[in-house]
């Protein structure tokens, strides 16, 4: 497996209390596949992702238990430097707000260039040359003379695309991409989702595809792990959650994705809100929200059980939600 991570725990110290932003995340990605991690805002997504590429603020983040595996390394063993030889050659990010990752000072074409001559030694004019081919390969149209532009002068769509460029130069073997749609209209959405599913098949790559919206990632991921307050709840194979979700949690993020086989029908959005991650109810994290809820809901935290051989659910009731 690339990239295997087990019970990471990350807490921030704040003036509130401290907050348990991952509490015991595990999941793994193989070479050549995408997993979606998918919760509603502030479930630990980000976190989970920043603390795998080893770019976490501490403080007031801090790590405080798990492994995090990539190619059979624990990175969190690592020195600094060794981490960073790492980030960018073999791992990259691609961020939801490509306006703010890339350097609004440095045309485009500075910034891909500079991936190959300080990571491959190229000479400028062979950078150039690699650059222009990477904007070609990420259909940014007229290409050779783009590359002088600045980022401002690209759409958010192009200026995605740009960001997927960066991420890519150096053919690394994970990507995690956080929200990289989010911002972007939804026909240029689903455009930056299909090149990046196409450049994920074409490099062999892992994908971890974060996102808050399930209707963007079931044609592109193999695998969908849900997250809420902290922890994965469920975790399957696409097409198996879709079918049949084993958690009234993704249950209720499947019902309140508006479809057009429903139309006209109510669209049930869970109802309340996620918990404050610096008071996680006891128990359940979701029981004041769950309709299946009962008394052992609110004490003991459910494991994570087995519900098929690839498929695992944190809800004592998982059965109840298959059949329902
Ligand atoms: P999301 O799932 O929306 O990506 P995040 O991973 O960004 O959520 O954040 C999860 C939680 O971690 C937040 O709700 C907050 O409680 C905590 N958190 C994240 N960043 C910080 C920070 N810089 N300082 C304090 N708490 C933070
Ligand atoms: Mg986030």
């Amino acid at each position: 497996m690339l990239l295997e991570v087990h019970d990471l725990h990350v807490e921030f110290r704040t003036r509130d209390g401290v907050a348990h932003a991952v509490n015991g995340v595990g999941f793994g990605v193989d070479a050549g596949r995408t997993l979606a991690v998918l919760g509603e805002s502030g479930s630990g997504k980000s976190v989970t992702a920043q603390a795998v590429m080893g770019i976490l603020d501490s403080p007031p983040a801090r790590i405080t238990g798990g492994r995090i595996l990539f190619q059979g390394r624990d990175l969190l063993r690592l020195k600094e430097e060794e981490r960073r030889r790492i980030r960018g050659a073999r791992m990259a990010m691609v961020f939801q707000d490509a306006l703010s990752a890339l350097n609004p000072v440095l045309t485009v074409g500075d910034q891909l260039g500079e991936m190959f001559v300080v990571h491959r030694g190229m000479s400028k004019k062979d950078a150039r040359a690699r650059a222009v081919e990477l904007m070609d390969r990420v259909r940014i149209p007229g290409a050779a003379q783009r590359v002088r532009d600045h980022p401002h002068q690209f759409s958010g769509g192009m200026r995605q695309r740009i960001m997927i460029a960066m991420a890519l130069a150096l053919e690394p073997a994970l990507v995690i991409a956080d929200e990289p749609t989010t911002a972007l209209d939804v026909t240029v959405q689903a455009q930056v989702m299909d090149l990046l599913a196409e450049l994920r098949r074409e490099y062999r790559m892992g994908l971890v595809l974060i996102t808050h919206d399930l209707g963007v990632v079931a044609d592109v991921a193999d695998r969908i792990a849900v997250m809420y307050a902290g922890r994965i709840v469920e975790s399957a194979p696409v097409h198996d959650l879709y079918r049949a979700p084993a958690h009234p949690y993704t249950k209720g993020l499947l019902e309140s994705i508006p479809r057009l086989d429903r139309k006209g029908r109510e669209l049930h959005a869970i109802k309340g809100l996620p918990p404050s991650l610096t008071d996680i109810p006891a128990g359940c994290a979701f029981h004041p929200r769950c309709p299946l809820a009962r008394d052992v809901c609110r004490t003991g935290t459910p494991p994570l059980y087995e519900v098929d051989e690839d498929r695992s659910s944190a809800c004592h009731f998982w059965r109840e939600c298959l059949d329902g």
